[in-house]
């Protein structure tokens, strides 16, 4: 798919991005998860990064309070969650649909990428409140993709 697309667009193929998400929270089974997969796609593709969110994409979301109310206003992070490693939390999308938004209109998948765009906009993305090891190897990621894949000068994150 990521050839044939390359080829309707008469595009290089610098690098590929592969997201998904874990589906269990941070663990041992995450780094073996990770290697497997990361080396299927380089041995495929060459240039690729695998991005394995853990447990869910939403875990990186409660790492940016700020951004959460900022992007609707009666969205709150309760005070247990911050500063945790948020790849351990459990269920990291219902606590964005029961508890964060609670006090305001309720917390949609569809909401994810206006609240990453929220904390890159605030430049709150690298400083993120908690910890989470798939958040911080995708940004590694994109620093070894635009350093060595695109060799592009980078900005910092
Ligand atoms: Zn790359």
């Amino acid at each position: 798919m990521v050839r044939a697309r390359a080829v309707a667009e008469e595009a290089e193929l610098a690098c590929v991005f592969v997201h998904e998400d874990l589906d269990s929270c941070d663990g041992a089974d995450y780094p073996v998860v990770h290697r497997r997969v990361q080396e299927a796609l380089r041995a495929e593709l060459g240039n690729a990064h695998y991005v394995l969110a853990v447990e869910e994409m939403e875990a990186w979301l409660l790492l940016f309070p700020d951004a959460l109310s900022e992007l609707v206003g009666a969205w709150k992070l309760p005070a247990k969650y911050r500063g945790k490693d948020t790849g351990r939390l459990a269920d990291p999308k219902g606590i964005l649909m029961r508890e964060v938004s609670k006090g305001g209109r309720r917390y949609r998948e569809s909401d994810a990428p206006a609240v990453l765009e929220k904390a890159v906009t605030l430049e709150l993305h690298r400083d993120p409140v908690g910890s989470n090891r798939s958040w911080t190897r995708f940004g590694a990621d994109i620093e070894t993709c635009c350093r060595d894949h695109l060799k592009q000068p980078t900005r910092r994150r």
